[in-house]
């Protein structure tokens, strides 16, 4: 790696962390929220979360919003150039165990997959600050539309759909 790498690694590290530790405590106050107000799973979407890798799913809760909310607007569009294009309104964005879905998204397998995906990053980087840590860097060095994280969403939800003989209507607006 040259040195000019090294630099640029270094400098996404710093911003990632320091961007996870201002974004940790607004998904914490969303998760209660959507715990507090969503829905649990169906049966059927039990299942669907399994499948997407979630551990402990019956802990998730999908609450139905008119806007998704996002954290720190002006800062997301400052750091567009660095990060490519990042959907400024999501359908869908998961706060560990809370999902919102954009509500005539509700019923979409494919984003819903896409989110339990998330939560399931979730819980394998064991917290919220771990989760956001590793997501930034992603979405910082790789770029929202080839981080790998969000790679492992979208395939894993296209892979659903394929599984129950669903087509993709593109939701490139899942966060
Ligand atoms: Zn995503």
């Amino acid at each position: 790696m040259t040195g000019r790498l090294i630099l640029k690694r270094l400098a996404v590290a710093a911003l990632a962390d320091m961007g996870a530790v201002l974004v940790a405590l607004w998904v914490r106050r969303q998760e209660l929220r959507i715990c507090k107000l969503g829905d649990a799973l169906s049966d059927d979407e039990l299942k669907i979360a399994r499948l997407a890798g979630v551990q402990f799913p019956e802990r998730v809760r999908l609450l139905g919003v008119e806007e998704v909310p996002f954290p720190f607007d002006r800062v997301t569009k400052w750091l567009a150039p660095m990060i490519g294009h990042f959907p400024s309104r999501a359908l869908g964005l998961t706060a560990r165990y809370g999902i919102y879905l954009q509500s005539e998204s509700r019923w979409n397998v494919e984003l819903l997959v896409h989110e339990l995906v998330h939560t399931s990053q979730y819980e394998r980087a064991h917290g919220i600050l771990r989760f956001l840590r590793l997501y930034l860097r992603d979405t910082l060095w790789n770029g929202y539309a080839d981080a790998k994280m969000e790679r492992e969403a979208r395939d894993l939800s296209l892979s659903a759909l394929r599984r129950r003989g669903l087509k993709s209507i593109p939701c490139s607006k899942a966060v």
